[in-house]
């Protein structure tokens, strides 16, 4: 049986770590996979996290089971940091999944469950394994324009125009925030303007959140999200903890879809539940937990949104600097969009041969695509990456 496996793909960043770690030069630059790392190179635990898991160790007296949707308290606590009231609480069916990549392959499943006609419209480009699960699962996908590779932000127009091709039923699929890999999103004046086609066409928009925080805050991080949540009848969100309470290996992440009419919570919400049933069954509860902990726990939660935050201006302070240090060495302000983007991502829009040349000659490790990790990088590695940048003569 196994004879008839056929090699798969392998995994561009994956494959990039690990010409990263074979590399012996002192002052080699990781800025590939996308794992929050301060400034000493360490992806922490956040100190909330520590906390909570330490009270945990102490209180809990049983790993039984909890259900297949996971914990309602953790839906509660999620669907009020993510959605803040916008829909009343009948509305939202929930499922915790394993991480954000859960919640969308089960979000993936549900919609072809519902209307295996249904295509799926995807940014142009996307975070690349929602196309690899998307054709895994033999769901069409269409791509549509959103980043203007001259000006690096959001082709607004070209994104509208293929949007235009939307038939009733299709679902868009939308980055909430810190759009990756590009790190350039939509203001909320084209967010209302993508809601009004989309509810026009019939169309169901799905959000993918998965850096609420990592932004401009936790709040506006998530208002597209509130936004699109009470103007459309129907609207699927997966959202993602890894990121935002750093507990990537815990496999934290929730689904949820909305319904105007409360009536089809209960429908939505048994199917929820048959699709982790026939997937994982349970799905995994201690992330979820020290989430729901954080997030209920006043003195936790202080903790945690003062990290969070921290860790957000961190970014976008390197995104300043970087910014102003090519504005010094090439005399002009076209990688001013640098401290524009959004979020861990940003592509830089450097051509493939110099993505290779900054890793050959200068130990500057970044996705091929030009996406760079912003925090891979601290205050005395900036200068080095603009000077690389400017001298390669882009
Ligand atoms: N969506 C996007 C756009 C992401 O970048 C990520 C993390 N790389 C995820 C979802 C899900 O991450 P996880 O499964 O680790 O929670």
């Amino acid at each position: 049986m196994f004879d008839k496996l056929t090699k798969q793909p392998v995994d561009k960043i994956m494959e990039l770590m690990q010409l990263y770690r074979e590399d012996s030069r002192d002052g080699k630059i990781d800025l590939g996979v996308g794992v929050y790392k301060n400034a000493e190179g360490v992806t922490p635990v956040m100190r909330a996290v520590k906390e909570a898991e330490r009270q945990l160790l102490e209180s809990q007296e049983t790993k039984a089971y909890v259900s297949l949707v996971g914990d309602v308290a953790f839906h509660d606590a999620m669907i009020d940091l993510v959605l803040d009231g916008a829909v009343p609480r009948e509305n939202v069916a929930a499922a915790a999944t394993p991480g954000g990549t859960g919640a969308v392959r089960q979000a993936f499943e549900l919609i072809r469950m519902a209307n295996p006609d249904a295509r799926i419209f995807t940014s142009l480009p996307t975070w690349p394994n929602h196309l690899s699960i998307l054709d895994y699962l033999k769901i069409e996908r269409v791509g549509y324009r959103y980043f203007d590779e001259d000006t690096r932000a959001v082709d607004f127009d070209g994104m509208m125009a293929d949007l235009d091709g939307l038939r009733a039923g299709d679902v868009v699929l939308l980055h909430g925030c810190c759009h990756n890999p590009t790190g350039a999103n939509l203001n909320l004046t084209e967010w209302q303007r993508v809601i009004d086609l989309l509810n026009a066409k019939g169309a169901i928009p799905m959000i993918d959140l998965a850096y609420q925080g990592f932004g401009d805050g936790l709040d506006d991080d998530a208002a597209a999200t509130r936004l699109v949540a009470k103007s459309c009848p129907e609207v699927l969100i997966a959202a993602s903890c890894s990121k935002n309470f750093g507990v990537y290996r815990e496999r934290t992440g929730i689904l949820m879809g909305i319904s105007a009419d409360a009536s089809k919570t209960k429908l939505v919400q048994d199917n929820l539940s048959f699709l982790n049933r026939q997937n994982y069954s349970f799905p995994p509860d201690h992330g979820a937990r020290v989430v729901t902990m954080i997030l209920t726990d006043p003195t936790l939660r202080k903790m945690w949104v003062d990290e969070l935050e921290e860790t957000r201006l961190g970014m976008l302070r390197l995104r300043e600097q970087m910014a102003e240090e090519l504005q010094k060495l090439t005399g002009s302000n076209r990688f001013g969009f640098i401290a524009q983007h959004r979020g861990m991502f940003s592509r830089l829009g450097l051509p493939s041969d110099v993505v290779e040349k900054l890793r050959k000659e200068n130990g500057i490790y970044m996705v091929g695509d030009s996406r760079i990790n912003v925090a891979g990088l601290n205050a005395k590695t900036v200068p080095i990456l603009a000077k690389a940048i400017a001298d390669s003569g882009v």
